[in-house]
């Protein structure tokens, strides 16, 4: 099964993704990973992420794209997994439409779209509550994963702070990119695949059953 993944920051995407991946024995291709792993592993392309990163611009949707396509041709990999979801990429029409054109090149098809549905204020809430460790990087929440002790991180003591991105001010300018950047891809998906729709707000494990009943895992 070939899956895209959406949702808004917060929606619980990145989690959703990797816990299909896992059941389904389906390859979690996450643009983020590809991104650190080609670094990691220094290929030529991963220099060349590495060099974009260092100067604190963005990584262009070729170069991306390159990725998703080694990934999606690497025939040892292919030959491991029952298909693939694609988490962080297309996040606009136009990388959608791209998308397209690297699959048919590849010969491979998106045979469902699972979107995670999640009220705004909701999302901004979550996020808000979110504290991270200044020195683990270990990440608590104040109402469903409280640290032990105010403030101080149960694993190492170290200062719990409340991340830029996790501001309330921040999280709004973020959906709002989402809303209209990425959100006008889910038009393109209904006419042309099926498109399985998710309340994000139930708890976690809710969600992934919803989602593999949908997909028929
Ligand atoms: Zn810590």
């Amino acid at each position: 099964m070939n899956l895209v993944i959406l949702g808004a920051p917060g929606s619980g995407k990145g989690t959703q993704a990797a816990r299909i991946a896992e059941q389904g024995k389906i390859q979690h291709v996450s643009t983020g990973d590809l991104l650190r792993d080609a670094v990691a592993k220094q290929s030529p392309i991963g220099k060349q992420v590495e060099s974009i990163m260092a100067a604190g611009k963005l990584v262009s949707d070729g170069i991306v794209l390159q990725l998703i396509r080694e990934t999606l041709t690497d025939s040892d990999e292919r030959g491991k997994w029952n298909g693939w979801i694609l988490d962080g990429y297309p996040r606009n029409l136009s990388q959608a439409e791209a998308l397209e054109g690297v699959l048919k090149d590849v010969g491979e098809t998106v045979e469902g779209v699972v979107y995670i549905e999640l009220d705004p204020d909701v999302i901004v809430e979550r996020l808000s509550n979110r504290r991270t460790c200044a020195s683990c990087k270990a990440v608590y929440h104040l109402v469903s994963k409280p640290p032990a002790v105010e403030g101080k991180c149960d694993s190492c003591g170290g200062e719990l702070y409340l991340r830029d991105d996790d501001k309330p001010e921040t999280i709004r300018k973020r959906l709002e990119v989402y809303d209209n950047e990425t959100l006008p891809i889910l038009g393109l998906y209904e006419k042309r695949y099926r498109v399985h729709r998710v309340d994000g707000s139930k708890p976690i494990d809710d969600v992934t059953t919803d989602i593999t009943r949908l997909i028929s895992l």
